[in-house]
């Protein structure tokens, strides 16, 4: 299996506090993977720090073979733009704008298709998260699934080969989450990889991998293979018993 990112000894430190202790572990090409662990354990700072959107005091992040850690800020967001996607507990989308208008602006940016493919491409993801209906609607008009799922749109217009959530489904019902999983596992299957922070075992029961964090270190990690519908409720409980396990 190929790495799509590679973590080497990553540390992180603000001012007096370590929140990233000599962190190491990779992620295969494809895979879905979930970080755990309590509240201040550091996974947004691990997040944040394997996709650039801030960076180690120490060690190094290799991403599709490039060191991320060696690049200048200018080539870090290009790759952030064109082959990463993010998706966050708050959608995040312009208040002043459509919905369509926030999905397309970064495809416009990115140059990676032309304004016509850009358009057509949202349409598409519109279709695949069920927000068709809304597309040309306020994002004042529309439920909070339903922007968290226009935010999946905008972190997907540019094809990234990996996606990264940080608690994507923290502020929804469980009815809304649960659609919000099955469209990350739909995008999963067609080949992206995902990184996802949650603190919901339902959530994390869907990743091939889970990894927790305490105080800033990996304290454990559980290999639960790829997921397949009628193996639900085991892997479930098979995360529920480690979780209980852990600190
Ligand atoms: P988690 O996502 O697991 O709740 P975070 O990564 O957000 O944890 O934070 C880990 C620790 O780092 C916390 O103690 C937090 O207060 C601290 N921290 C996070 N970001 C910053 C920052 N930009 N400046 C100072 N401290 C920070
Ligand atoms: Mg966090």
């Amino acid at each position: 299996m190929n790495k799509i990112i590679e973590i080497e000894n990553i540390s992180k430190t603000f001012e007096t506090t370590k929140v990233l202790n000599d962190i190491s572990f990779h992620i295969e090409q494809g895979s879905f993977f979930a970080i755990m662990g309590p509240s201040g354990s550091g996974k947004s700072t691990l997040l944040y720090n394997i996709s650039g959107m801030d960076r180690p005091d120490t060690g190094r992040v290799t991403f599709n073979r490039k060191e991320l850690t060696n690049l200048d800020d200018e080539k870090l967001s290009q790759i952030r733009l064109t082959q990463m996607g993010f998706i966050f507990q708050h959608s995040y989308l312009l208040k002043n704008l459509s919905i369509r208008d926030n999905i397309i602006l970064p495809g416009i940016k990115s140059r990676k298709q032309s304004r016509k493919q850009v358009n057509d491409y949202a349409d598409i993801l519109f279709g695949k998260t069920g927000i068709k209906s809304v597309a040309d609607h306020d994002i004042k008009e529309v439920s909070g699934g339903q922007l968290q799922r226009a935010a999946i749109c905008r972190a997907l217009i540019n094809k990234p080969d990996i996606l990264f959530g940080d608690e994507p489904t923290g502020a929804l019902n469980s009815s809304a989450s649960r659609d919000v999983m099955d469209i990350i596992g739909n995008v999963n299957r067609e080949g992206t990889t995902i990184i996802i922070v949650t603190h919901d075992a339902k959530v994390a029961a869907r990743a091939d991998k889970v990894i927790f964090l305490i105080d800033g270190s990996i304290h454990n990690e559980l290999t639960l293979g790829k997921y397949e519908e009628v193996m639900k409720s085991n892997r479930e409980k098979k995360l529920l018993g480690w979780l209980e396990k852990q600190g």
